[in-house]
């Protein structure tokens, strides 16, 4: 492992030609550019190099490598487990990069690594091109791709790495090189689905699809008490719905949104939120079975923006709020699968807590299954369950939320598929569960490129996969 640097040798904390902005502790902004989005994450670099471009972060990377400092790399600084951020490194921060190129012609992308997805859907949706992005708007892009991407245009259009076209990398020895098919086949390989192991990305290029501007999206709510009857409709449910449609199931309470009405705020409740990669039409009838089942508490399904759709929740996971994460895949919604999950999803004290469930299979299980590195093509469903707490409550609902959390993963233990979404871990999940989240094969065949792009596992700030 590293050394501790020992940091006096170096004079001061400048790198030559660097034209972003450097911020050390004595910056007036220095609070706010480590802070990320899950505010139980409190780290302390030496150094942040927010980059202005693509040659701040090769220089970044050389001054870090020729200094021995540990390195993070910050995307949109939205990961659970907070690895965009180190104590006593270099984090380099891409989060003034976040351009975005459409070609609507050749209907492609190039995105800048620092990017969010609000941004991506924001300028595609100009076009009316989309690609497969997170469900939350200010999740980042680069985090996001390089761990799979899941989100609701998956099963029509495939995970987001499926529409990954090349990338440019700054290697650990701070050279700059493109990723794709026919350049680095197996550097391509690793990116879509090993994470930040394999360099600083500086931007992707993506293939986008017709999607909108308008689609048939949005939840429905039923009152907690029908969880057990509405996931026994919902398995059969999506067992026959066609591709287009994407949906994620919501366990918790009714979010204070303003399209919802005040009286239903923070009621025990789950949803189905759809979006129909289609025709509004043919959306409408496809999502006429969900809505005409049980007593909806509220159906706010229907045409809608799609780049508004996917900021739809934006306000119901805020920066700062604290997080703390457990995940899995599912073998199945049987009927004990199901029991267990009413039974525990709506005991966390905290009204914010809740878990999402998303439902897999389509375009993403067609996809041969080592034909990438993300490597969970043939589950269902996956779930994640997200504890969650304010800032001004006390350490007593900290450990209540990640008991439940914990809990609730236990129980579920019997349901459980093989695997895990990677980027779905947080702090506490060990590299036997980056080694779950792989397997085997795959996780060998990172670990040799890994060995290729950086023996000195000098990208180690993340989901770790060793050099072999
Ligand atoms: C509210 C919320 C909703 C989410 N919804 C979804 C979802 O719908 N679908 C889904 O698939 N995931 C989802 N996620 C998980 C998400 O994929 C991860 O949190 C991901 O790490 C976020 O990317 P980021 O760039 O913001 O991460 P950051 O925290 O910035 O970075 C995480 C890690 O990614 C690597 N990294 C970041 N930027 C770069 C770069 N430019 N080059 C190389 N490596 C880099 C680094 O190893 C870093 O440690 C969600 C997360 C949150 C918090």
């Amino acid at each position: 492992m590293h050394a501790q640097p020992d940091t006096s040798l170096i004079e001061n904390l400048e790198i030559d030609g660097f034209r972003g902005q450097l911020i050390t502790a004595d910056h007036a902004d220095y609070d706010v550019a480590r802070a990320v989005w899950n505010g139980a994450v409190d780290r302390r670099p030496r150094l942040i190099a927010r980059c202005a471009g693509v040659a701040d972060v090769v220089a970044a990377v050389r001054f870090a490598r020729d200094h021995d400092l540990e390195i993070a790399v910050r995307g949109g600084g939205h990961n659970v487990a907070g690895t965009a951020v180190c104590d006593d490194g270099v984090v380099i921060d891409l989060s003034a990069m976040r351009a975005v190129w459409v070609d609507p012609a050749g209907r492609t992308a190039w995105v800048q690594g620092g990017a969010l997805w609000s941004d991506v859907d924001h300028e595609t949706q100009a076009h009316g091109l989309a690609t497969t992005g997170g469900i939350v708007g200010h999740t980042g892009v680069a985090g996001l791709t390089l761990g799979g991407g899941i989100g609701f245009l998956m099963r029509k259009h495939g995970l987001t790495v499926d529409n990954l076209l090349a990338a440019e990398v700054v290697t650990a020895e701070g050279s700059l090189v493109r990723a794709s098919a026919d350049e680095h086949p197996d550097l391509f390989w690793a990116l879509r689905g090993g994470g930040g192991n394999f360099g600083v990305v500086t931007s992707f290029r993506f293939s986008l699809h017709p999607v909108g501007p308008t689609v048939m999206a949005g939840p429905v709510f039923w009152a907690a008490d029908d969880t057990i009857d509405v996931l026994d409709f919902y398995r059969d449910f999506v067992a026959e719905a066609p591709d287009e449609l994407g949906s994620v199931v919501r366990l918790g309470t009714v979010p204070p949104l303003p399209a919802i009405p005040e009286d239903l705020h923070w009621r025990p409740a789950i949803a189905v939120a759809c979006c129909y990669a289609g025709a509004v039409e043919d959306g409408e009838r496809a999502v006429r079975a969900l809505r005409r089942f049980g007593t909806p508490l509220v159906d706010l399904l229907g045409p809608s923006p799609y780049a508004a759709f996917q900021g739809a929740l934006d306000d119901t996971v805020l920066h700062g709020w604290r997080y703390y994460w457990k995940a899995t895949n599912l073998a199945g919604l049987s009927d004990d699968a199901i029991a267990v999950i009413a039974d525990h999803a709506y005991a966390a004290s905290s009204p914010r807590s809740y878990a999402a469930m998303f439902h897999m299979g389509g375009a993403v299980a067609r996809v041969p299954h080592h034909a990438t590195a993300y490597a969970a093509r043939d589950v269902a469903h996956n779930i994640v369950i997200d504890a969650v707490w304010l800032p001004d409550e006390s350490g007593e609902h900290a450990a209540a939320e990640t008991a439940w959390a914990r809990r609730f993963l236990q129980a579920l233990e019997p349901h459980r598929a093989g695997g895990v979404y990677v980027n779905f871990l947080d702090r506490d999940d060990d590299s036997s569960r980056v080694r779950e989240a792989y397997g085997d094969q795959t996780y060998r065949r990172l670990a040799d490129i890994k060995a290729t792009y950086d023996p000195d596992n000098a990208f180690h700030h993340n989901k770790n996969i060793r050099p072999s």
